[in-house]
């Protein structure tokens, strides 16, 4: 009976606070930054691609519509994250991702005039330097895009990662930009950022073989996010995003849904 007591009190209490607390969703404006995945998704050379197998599709024998499908892929392809354990020993994988990582205010560092000139871009501090400019200092909890414009070439394989051979010797042959390991190393040091993502394939360009960037980002426990969609309909800040991978339990890293939210 006195439980009840209390429970009763304790409810009293909690309705008007959850009133208050709750966020109206739908918001103003949606930008879905993902890609479907299909044939076409982009996957890593070396990597197995997309499948989906049809288990049934069409009327069954009682005379209604059904369909169910299988499916399989490498988790890295497509829109993913790559969460920390994919380069770094004992780090969250996919499923133990913190949600508070994965969704937060989000700003975009535009750096496709520089692209546009050299394949083999990386992002420097500069860029984020001249963001900071114009925009004011990146604020702890911040989720960073990186607008490559390279989005714009997915998924022609050739344009987007600079072959579209496929196997291991490929990937010598892989051109487009990424974050520069230095300009990782300035994040981690002097701002807090909650995760980074960008629109071409990798967050360490193509031609790299060593995946510093990777390795810095990852050691501090900030995930990465792979073939981000739309960052061209997306301001210089001022938005939020929703990150929701695939929970893979033990997984480097996996499919990603992820949204700009206004
Ligand atoms: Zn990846």
């Amino acid at each position: 009976m006195k439980c009840l007591h209390l429970l009763m009190i304790v409810l009293i209490l909690a309705v008007p606070a959850v009133a208050q607390k709750a966020r109206v969703l739908p918001p103003d404006r949606i930008v879905d930054l993902t890609y479907a995945f299909g044939v076409d998704t982009v996957y890593w050379p070396t990597a197995e691609q997309f499948k989906l197998e049809t288990d049934f599709e069409g009327m069954t024998d009682k005379g209604y519509f059904y369909s169910a499908y299988r499916y399989s892929a490498a988790e890295h392809g497509g829109t993913h994250v790559d969460s920390p354990v994919h380069f770094a020993k004992g780090h969250y994988s996919v499923d133990q991702l913190p949600l508070e990582r994965l969704m937060g205010p989000a700003i975009v560092i535009d750096v496709t005039a520089q692209c546009a000139a050299n394949p083999d871009y990386l992002v420097s501090v500069a860029d984020f330097e001249n963001w900071e400019k114009r925009n004011g200092r990146i604020a702890s909890g911040t989720i960073v895009l990186l607008r490559t414009g390279f989005g714009k070439f997915y998924p022609d394989r050739k344009k987007y990662l600079g072959t579209e051979e496929r196997g291991a010797e490929a990937v010598a042959k892989l051109h487009f930009p990424g974050l520069d390991p230095a300009t990782a190393r300035w994040l981690t040091q002097n701002r807090a950022i909650k995760a980074i993502g960008l629109d071409t394939a990798s967050i360490d360009y193509g031609q790299s073989t060593t995946f510093e960037s990777h390795r810095i980002l990852f050691d501090k426990n900030i995930p990465a996010f792979e073939n981000v969609a739309n960052l061209d309909q997306l301001p210089a800040k001022g938005f939020s995003v929703i990150a929701l991978p695939m929970k893979i339990k033990g997984g480097s890293g996996g499919p990603l849904r992820i949204i700009a939210l206004f």
